[in-house]
């Protein structure tokens, strides 16, 4: 909470695609917004100038979040300067996508690392001041490639499950000092990341989407915002897909 009341949320890799949505969103809803971004230092200028236009306000950390280090000396500055964070969201996310057969080690240790590994990071510099403050939300964006599997994923998709199995072994640790642990499942998004896959797959994926069309970063935003929700306490340790019905198939 800072010192005039508003309630603090961090959205790691919050200066594009889904993180930016979320930001844009909570920052919306009168959230103090922290962007976290590791190499968009431009989009992060933008987006606190956007923030300053419509009189809202927030603040940009660059920061590898597979590094614990780094995660640590960033909560230490934003508590010094803001306050303690109240909702968290773990969105930052990579992908380098090949057959096992061909995966490197390298390609297997960042997609950990990054995706799995930082929410250990973060989730550790966190919880204590929700436990001292008797509230939390935290929010993980994992795939549902993490519920399914997918081939040419594997390095992802182990990643993704593994945010799931974290997350609600998370929620039974710290449930009854008011803090809520819950995922989200993204089905296929339109942002950068998805922009790089051959038009052909794109293609391929909508048509397996029952609402018929991709999903945009406000349609994650939107339920970000529900569970980040005082109201929203007795949903705990739960995976929630947005996709459009893309996972029913
Ligand atoms: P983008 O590729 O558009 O953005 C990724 C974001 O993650 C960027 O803001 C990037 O910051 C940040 N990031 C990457 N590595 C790091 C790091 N080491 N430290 C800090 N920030 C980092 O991805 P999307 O917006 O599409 O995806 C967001 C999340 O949603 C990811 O976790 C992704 O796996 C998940 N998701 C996406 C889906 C989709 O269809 N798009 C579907 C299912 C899940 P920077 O630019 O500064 O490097």
């Amino acid at each position: 909470m800072t010192k005039d009341g508003k309630k603090i949320a961090l959205v790691t890799g919050g200066t594009r695609g889904i993180g930016r949505g979320i930001a844009e969103k909570l920052a919306d809803e009168g959230y103090f917004v922290i962007v976290n971004f590791a190499n968009s230092e431009t989009a992060a200028k933008e987006l606190m100038a956007e923030f300053k236009s419509k009189g809202q306000s927030g603040s940009a950390y660059k920061c590898d979040v597979s590094q614990e280090t780094e995660v640590a000396e960033m909560f230490s500055r934003i508590e010094q300067e803001y306050g303690t964070v109240d909702v968290l969201v773990a969105n930052a996310g990579i992908t380098r996508d090949t057959l096992v057969m061909r995966m490197k080690a390298e390609a297997w240790h960042d997609v950990i690392e990054t995706n799995l590994s930082s929410l250990f990071h973060l989730t550790k510099a966190v919880l204590r001041n929700m436990m001292k403050n008797r509230f939390g939300r935290i929010i993980a964006i994992s795939s549902i490639v993490g519920l399914m599997g997918n081939a040419g994923q594997a390095n992802y998709a182990a990643s993704k499950a593994g945010i799931i199995g974290y997350i609600k072994s998370i929620a039974k640790e710290v449930a009854s000092r008011g803090i809520t642990a819950n995922v989200i499942a993204p089905g296929f998004i339109a942002t950068d990341m998805t922009a790089l896959l051959p038009d052909e797959l794109k293609e391929m994926s909508i048509k397996h989407i029952p609402n018929g069309r991709a999903g945009t970063p406000e349609d994650i935003a939107n339920v970000v915002s529900f569970l980040a929700n005082v109201e929203s306490n007795y949903i705990q340790g739960q995976v929630i897909a947005v996709d459009g019905g893309m996972s029913l198939s």
